[in-house]
C-alpha cells in the first residue's frame, strides 16, 4: 500500500470506499508528507515506543507512526473507517485499531491490555473536542509521556498564554500545571482535504513527573480556576461568589486575598498558577 500523505492517494481511497469527510467527526485528512514526517520527528518516536493515536481516519499519519514506533494503538470513533484502515494498514503488524469514542476509553486499561508501560500520544485531533481530549489526557493517571497534536493555531496559542492576556484561562493553567509546552510548527489549511477554515499548529506537551506547583487539593484549585474564568470580566471575589464550580462566602475570598497581599478588586486573569495554588491552600483550611 502506497503512502496516503498526498492528494491523489487520499482521493483514491476516499473514492474507493465512497467516503466523504464527516464534519460531525471533525474529519480533515492530512495530505502533506513533509508535515507528516515533521509531526513524527517532533514527537521523538523510536522503536521502543508505544504510540496512542487518536482518530486515525483513513490511516495517513498511522502509516508514518507504524514505521517509526514499536507499537501503535489507534482509537477511532467512525465505524466506517475500520474496513478502510484494514486495507491501508495491511502492511503493518504493529498496529491495533479500537473502534471507540476516545473520551470514553480508559486509557490506562487500554495500555495495560497491550502490555505497554507508557505511551506517547500523537494525533491530528478532531478540532470540535480538542479541549476535552487534552484536559482528559493531562488529568489522566495513565502513563502518558508526551502529547504531540495538531490543533487549531488559536488554541495552541491560548495554551501558552500567561496572566493579563485575553486568552489566558483554565486551559493555559492546566497545561502549565501538568506539562512543558512547545509549539513545533504552524500548518496551512492547504495541507488537508477538506481544507479547514482555520490555521493549525502542532504542539508538544511533555507531561511532568511532578506538577509545576505544589497544592494541597488540586481538584479544589481547578474548581476555583474554573469559577474565576467563568465570568472573567468580574472581580475574582464576584466571579467566585456567583460561580457554580466553587461556592464560598465573599468574605472568605476577600480575607484570603488580603492574606496573600492582593487587592480584593483583583480579577482572576491577573493571578499566576502559583497564586491560584496559594489561594486554594488558604481556602482549603
Ligand atoms: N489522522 C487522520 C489524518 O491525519 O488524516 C484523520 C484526522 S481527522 C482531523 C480526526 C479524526 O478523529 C477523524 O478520523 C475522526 O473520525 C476521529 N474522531 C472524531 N471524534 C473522535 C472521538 N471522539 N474519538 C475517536 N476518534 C474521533
Amino acid at each position: 500500500m502506497a503512502y496516503l500523505g498526498n492528494p491523489s492517494n487520499t482521493r483514491e481511497i476516499l473514492e474507493k470506499y465512497d467516503l466523504t469527510a464527516k464534519k460531525k467527526f471533525g474529519q480533515n485528512f492530512l495530505i502533506d508528507s513533509n508535515i507528516l514526517e515533521k509531526i513524527v520527528k517532533s514527537a521523538d518516536i523510536t522503536k521502543e515506543d508505544t504510540v496512542l493515536e487518536i482518530g486515525p481516519g483513513i490511516g495517513t499519519l498511522t502509516q508514518y507512526l507504524c514505521e517509526a514506533a514499536g507499537k501503535v494503538i489507534c482509537v477511532e470513533i467512525d465505524r466506517g473507517m475500520i474496513p478502510v484502515l484494514e486495507d491501508t494498514l495491511s502492511d503493518y503488524e504493529n498496529v491495533t485499531v479500537v473502534n471507540e469514542d476516545v473520551l470514553k476509553v480508559d486509557i490506562r486499561k487500554l495500555l495495560e491490555e497491550h502490555g505497554s508501560k507508557t505511551a506517547k500520544v500523537v494525533a491530528n485531533l478532531p478540532y470540535y473536542i480538542t479541549t476535552p481530549i487534552i484536559m482528559g489526557l493531562l488529568e489522566s493517571d495513565a502513563p502518558i509521556e508526551s502529547i504531540t497534536v495538531m490543533i487549531q493555531k488559536e488554541v495552541a496559542q491560548r495554551m501558552q498564554e500567561g496572566p493579563g492576556s485575553k486568552d489566558y484561562g483554565a486551559l493555559s493553567l492546566a497545561v502549565a500545571f501538568y506539562s512543558d509546552a512547545q509549539v513545533k510548527m504552524t500548518v496551512s489549511p492547504n495541507c488537508f482535504i477538506p481544507r479547514p477554515n482555520v490555521d493549525s499548529a502542532v504542539i508538544r506537551l511533555d507531561k511532568l513527573q511532578k506538577p509545576k506547583v505544589t497544592v494541597k487539593d488540586k481538584d479544589l484549585m481547578f474548581r476555583i480556576i474554573k469559577g474565576a474564568f467563568e465570568q472573567r470580566r468580574k472581580t475574582l471575589v464576584n466571579a467566585l461568589s456567583h460561580s457554580c464550580s466553587y461556592k464560598t462566602e465573599k468574605s472568605r475570598i476577600e480575607d484570603a486575598l488580603t492574606e496573600m497581599g492582593k487587592n480584593t478588586n483583583i480579577r482572576g486573569e491577573e493571578l499566576t498558577l502559583e497564586e491560584f495554588a496559594i489561594l486554594s491552600d488558604i481556602l482549603s483550611k
